[in-house]
């Protein structure tokens, strides 16, 4: 039994780590002839988009428009809009900090404070 509880911390260890090396390693997107559309948790500040002007760059690098419900961001050379992002639903929150998105914990941890989610 003792075994087997190890054998199973050591497991939960390893996919805990690989998951922060996931969660660590930016992703690129590529520009397909439309804004591309996000959830909240979907993408990190520091994953990228390519333009079709040529520029490529990471979202905190974009120029940023924000909404009641969404943001937007275009490219900071040409204008282009490359992705809509909505902002995240209570319930959203949850179950991306469920699933150990740290953006997801911090934003549960201060909305939980305040007791609602405000945009
Ligand atoms: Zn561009």
């Amino acid at each position: 039994m003792l075994r087997l509880q190890r054998k199973r911390d050591r497991l939960l260890s390893r996919l805990s780590l690989t998951l922060r090396a996931m969660e660590a390693e930016p992703r690129e997107f590529t520009y397909a002839g439309s804004a591309r559309i996000f959830s909240w948790y979907d993408v990190r500040d520091s994953d990228r988009l390519q333009c079709r002007c040529g520029w490529s760059g990471p979202i905190g690098e974009m120029i940023v428009e924000g909404y009641n419900e969404l943001v937007d961001g275009s490219c900071p050379l040409c204008d282009q809009m490359l992705m809509i992002r909505s902002f995240p639903t209570v319930d959203e929150v949850r179950v991306a900090a469920a699933r150990g998105d740290s953006g997801a914990i911090s934003d549960l941890q201060h909305f939980g404070a305040k007791g609602q989610v405000e945009p």
